[in-house]
């Protein structure tokens, strides 16, 4: 058995090291309330499943959560459908950028997994189930609420808004896939889906409402059921193979953990049996994960000897 690794003074180490790489990478820029966040913010938290909790840095800051809501949508809705969701979206990563279209029309309209955008378009359908946006959304943010232990979570409108104003490219997906018949109400999904993308949260919180995935499916702190050990499982399995799009391997390869990214610069790495980490920088590498944060991951990893690998 190795022996403990000293958090404190890992995560410490961490948060010095980055300052020499802090601005690397790109702020997303397709809607203005993203692309005005200072590229040199950095945030580290991590939170082990017996409650031993350190962070550097910004870690209190909220910022906009993105694509890291899929991994607690995929949650919510494993739990409405059972295994008839995968009859909806597969589980094989994608090698394809994040919002593409071509393998849609190849796999007739069931898409690659549910961390690219069509696979989480259709997971945000499957989990609304005919309902109006306003009660999906408040389903997803009182998960996020519940999870994290703090009731001020709550959707950003200015992003929001703009995400309505700007998804043509996830309108063409969902009509696509409607095309297809797997995808019910395009509008009331897109509607809850812009709104999931701009939850604002701090890596405090996120590390917080993901450790679950980390300790099969039971909050370890709370003791709260969240999921099955089976889903919990299958959910990290998914994010190892599908987490950052067409970059998954890369993020196996340097790091050896699941985790998700978001385009707002945050992401959610798992480490089984043991802890939950959240990152955030807002500067993007090409394929849209945080470059800064991405390195933070490997050093901490390596530092705590925590990859799976
Ligand atoms: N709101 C973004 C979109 O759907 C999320 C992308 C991401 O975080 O990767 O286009």
């Amino acid at each position: 058995m190795p022996s403990k690794p000293d958090l404190a003074e890992i995560v410490a180490t961490v948060g010095r090291d980055m300052q020499q790489h802090l601005g690397g990478g790109k702020v997303a820029d397709y809607i203005p309330a993203l692309a005005r966040v200072d590229a040199r913010r950095f945030g580290l938290a991590v939170i082990t499943c017996d409650g031993e909790a350190h962070e550097t840095g910004d870690a209190w800051m909220p910022f906009s959560i993105q694509s890291i809501s899929k991994v607690f949508t995929l949650t919510l809705a494993l739990e409405r459908h059972g295994e008839d969701l995968w009859k909806r979206v597969g589980r094989e990563p994608s090698g394809s950028r994040f919002n593409s279209i071509v393998q849609l029309e190849h796999e007739r309209g069931v898409p690659r997994n549910p961390f690219i955008n069509a696979g989480a378009i259709v997971v945000t359908d499957a989990l609304l189930a005919g309902r109006p946006p306003a009660e999906g959304i408040a389903e997803i943010r009182d998960f996020m609420r519940m999870l994290s232990g703090v009731d001020t979570i709550d959707v950003d409108p200015e992003v929001a808004k703009s995400e309505a104003a700007t998804g043509f490219r996830n309108y063409s997906l969902a009509n696509f896939m409607r095309g297809f018949d797997n995808m019910t109400s395009v509008e009331e999904t897109l509607q809850t889906y812009f709104q999931q993308c701009s939850l604002r949260i701090t890596c405090r919180q996120l590390a917080r409402a993901g450790l679950f995935l980390a300790n099969g499916g039971t909050d370890p702190i709370s003791g709260a059921y969240v999921t099955t050990p089976e889903r919990a499982r299958r959910i990290a399995a998914v994010m190892m193979t599908c987490g950052h799009y067409d970059a998954s391997g890369e993020f196996a390869f340097h790091v050896g953990l699941p985790g998700k990214s978001g385009v707002g610069g945050g992401i959610l790495a798992i480490v089984p049996g043991r802890a939950a980490i959240a990152v955030w920088s807002p500067g993007l590498d090409e394929a849209g994960t945080s470059y800064v944060g991405a390195r933070a991951l490997e050093q901490l990893v390596k530092l705590a000897g925590w990859s799976v690998f």
